[in-house]
C-alpha cells in the first residue's frame, strides 16, 4: 500500500477512535491510585508530637497546641512537595493525602491552609 493511502486509512480509523484524552476542566478527571494531593489534618487523632514537622523536607507543616489535647495544623500548600512523608511519620494517621490537586492560586497566603482542631480547615493570615 502507498504512504498516502496508509495515511488516508489512519485518518479515517482515527475518526471513530476514543480520544484519548478528556475535556478537562468542564469533565472530572479521576486520579490515579497513590496519587498525593492536598493533605487533610484529623485533629482528634493528634497528639501533638511533631514527629511530622521534624520530618517535614521543605517545613511547610507546623503543628500549634490551642488547648488541652488540643492541636491545629498549618499546612503551606506552596511550600509542600507532596511527598506524604508527614503522613508516614504520623504514628496516629492524624495527616492523610487525598486526591484533591486543583490547588493554585494567584495569592500565596491562600496557600497557607490552617486545619483547626473541629476539623475544618480555613486560609492562613
Ligand atoms: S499530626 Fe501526627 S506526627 Fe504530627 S504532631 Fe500530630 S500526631 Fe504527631
Ligand atoms: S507532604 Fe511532604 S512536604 Fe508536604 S507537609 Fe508533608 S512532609 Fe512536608
Amino acid at each position: 500500500m502507498s504512504r498516502p493511502a496508509k495515511m488516508s486509512r489512519q485518518l479515517l480509523k482515527s475518526l471513530f477512535m476514543k480520544p484519548a484524552t478528556i475535556n478537562y476542566p468542564a469533565e472530572a478527571s479521576g486520579m490515579p491510585e497513590g496519587f498525593r494531593g492536598k493533605l487533610k489534618f484529623n485533629a482528634k487523632n493528634c497528639i501533638g508530637c511533631k514527629l511530622c514537622m521534624r520530618d517535614c523536607p521543605s517545613g511547610a507543616i507546623e503543628i500549634i497546641k490551642t488547648g488541652e489535647k488540643e492541636f491545629q495544623a498549618h499546612i503551606n500548600l506552596g511550600k509542600c512537595i507532596y511527598c506524604g512523608q508527614c503522613v508516614d511519620s504520623c504514628l496516629k494517621k492524624a495527616l492523610e493525602i487525598t486526591a484533591e490537586f486543583e490547588l493554585a492560586s494567584l495569592d500565596p497566603e491562600k496557600l497557607k491552609v490552617i486545619f483547626h482542631a473541629e476539623n475544618k480547615s480555613s486560609p492562613g493570615q
